[in-house]
């Protein structure tokens, strides 16, 4: 299919759009001066005119049809505006050739809740905000409801986030195994296991470097996550020196009181008693334990080398020990899985009543390339399983409490955490509204500093660990100067 423009530079966008309707294809682009009329795809085509306006011609080729359709904009008309604009003229012929209307209708930015929330403070309050979803920008009725049920979950949290305080993210990019599906810059353990000594004692001194740095800014914590990869990939007794380091040189000075300190157990496989006494003693309340299905045929098609009673036995074991902060992440449109599967994975997930359960659509581009021989639940099944888990975990008192999209996914939908009421994570809130400063350590985390002078700025350090460590003298001096940045945008 192609992506044909003129006159503006707005072709990710377009892309964007085109990928609402056909999410795993491969796209060319044309320039040219006139629409190609021979091949399937869009085309629109900015022409100023001597008044000063500026028409907006659009074209869909689809099956060999040409449908078109025209616009005429103010001459100022550009950047975001114009984005608008084409996808505004674009979509409901789209609509019209392909039968399809997208759930989220012309959306395709990944954060909608955050959106609504701008649209709640621009348009003067939350109907007319849900008014602009539905009427603006297509959105159906089910998917306005969805976001301003989150946005609702999510007000007490927001205020009472601390003003001047950060979160901290430690990753841990390393797994036992790699996953099929897996789209993190993850390194099994087994091909990694010699970088791992070098790379924990680099993130000793990153902690000590970040300590200093929050110490010197007086900068509290707020929120404190460690992601991978599997952190509990881990032995015991490393995972005591990193909780140990981070207790010694975050935690111990803090002014206030974390209100979350996750770790992210997610791979079964992974968890013992030893391990989860060691999270338990440096504090840590929340934890995940990834079921991901639990048909035993499912997580043998994806690559996960535990079954549904390893996992089981792994959550009983964190709730025997205490622990009452349980997330259970699954995956919708994995290979060999069916609507009856995965509705029958999301009833029995209920009946260990973990504190939340998050629920991901495997992205299309991915699947494409690693199960092209096994049966995959199409797009429709997908939409099922989705529309069953949000009626179910509601039913049964879980409440969604944040959401974020993903290029390429399955029926375009949504990845959404659910948790029973004040079980709700504030990290994966904050992180995904952007609306508080998240410190990144080590490989692939990413330094979030809200409020910088283009609004976010991010530095994200290396994806690889052995980058990371070939790089750790100037990624380290990059980190010392953040004190500045920090010290000019907080309040
Ligand atoms: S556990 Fe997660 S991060 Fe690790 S390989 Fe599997 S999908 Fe990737």
């Amino acid at each position: 299919m192609i992506i044909h423009s003129y006159g503006h530079t707005r072709v990710y966008e377009m892309e964007a759009l085109l990928k609402l309707f056909v999410p795993a294809q491969k796209f060319a682009f044309s320039t040219a001066e006139t629409p190609p009329t021979d091949d399937d795809g869009i085309s629109a085509c900015l022409y100023p005119q001597v008044d000063g306006t500026q028409l907006l011609q659009g074209h869909v080729i689809w099956q060999g049809a040409v449908h078109r359709d025209v616009r005429v904009l103010d001459g100022t008309v550009q950047g975001n505006v114009l984005d608008r604009e084409i996808s505004a003229l674009l979509y409901p012929m789209l609509c019209a050739c392909t039968g399809l209307r997208p759930a989220w209708g012309m959306l395709t930015g990944i954060r909608p809740v955050n959106l609504l929330r701008r649209f709640e403070q621009r348009d003067g309050g939350p109907e007319a905000a849900m008014e602009t979803f539905r009427n603006v920008w297509h959105v159906t009725e089910e998917k306005t409801q969805l976001a301003a049920r989150i946005l609702e979950v999510q007000r007490p949290i927001f205020a009472a986030t601390p003003k001047r305080a950060v979160s901290v993210y430690v990753s841990i990019p390393f797994c036992p195994t790699r996953c099929k599906y897996c789209s993190f810059v993850s390194n099994s353990v087994t091909q990694m296991k010699r970088l791992l000594p070098q790379y924990l004692d680099a993130m000793r001194q990153e902690i000590r470097i970040v300590g200093e740095m929050l110490k010197a800014l007086s900068l509290p914590i707020d929120t404190m996550y460690i992601g991978g990869g599997t952190p509990t990939v881990l032995d015991a007794q490393d995972l005591d020196a990193l909780l140990g380091w981070l207790k010694a040189d975050l935690l111990d000075a803090n002014p206030i009181p974390l209100r979350e300190y996750t770790v992210e157990a997610g791979r079964p496989d992974t968890i013992t008693k030893e391990k989860l006494a060691v999270l338990q003693a440096y504090g840590v309340d929340r934890i995940s334990v990834n079921p991901q299905s639990f048909q035993n045929a499912v997580l043998e098609a994806a690559g996960r080398p535990h079954t549904a009673e390893d996992t089981i036995a792994a959550y009983r074991l964190a709730k025997e020990m205490g622990f009452d902060n349980v997330n259970m992440d699954f995956i919708a449109g994995l290979p060999c899985d069916t609507v009856e599967g995965f509705s029958d994975s999301i009833r029995r997930a209920i009946d260990l009543q973990p504190e939340s359960i998050t629920v991901h659509c495997l992205a299309l581009k991915k699947a494409a390339d690693f199960y092209a021989s096994l049966p995959m639940p199409d797009a429709e099944a997908v939409r099922q399983m989705v529309e069953f888990t949000q009626e179910t975990l509601q039913t049964a008192g879980y409440r969604p409490y944040y959401l974020y999209r993903q290029k390429n996914m399955a029926g375009n939908l949504e990845n959404v955490g659910y948790a029973l009421p004040g079980k709700e994570a504030p990290y994966n809130i904050l992180m995904m509204d952007d609306s508080q400063t998240i410190l990144g350590i080590g490989s692939g985390a990413s330094t979030k500093l809200i409020g910088a002078a283009r609004g976010i700025q991010r530095v994200t350090e290396c994806k690889y660990p052995y980058e990371y460590l070939e790089r750790f003298a100037e990624l380290m001096e990059e980190k010392r100067k953040l004190s500045e940045t920090l010290l000019a945008i907080l309040p």
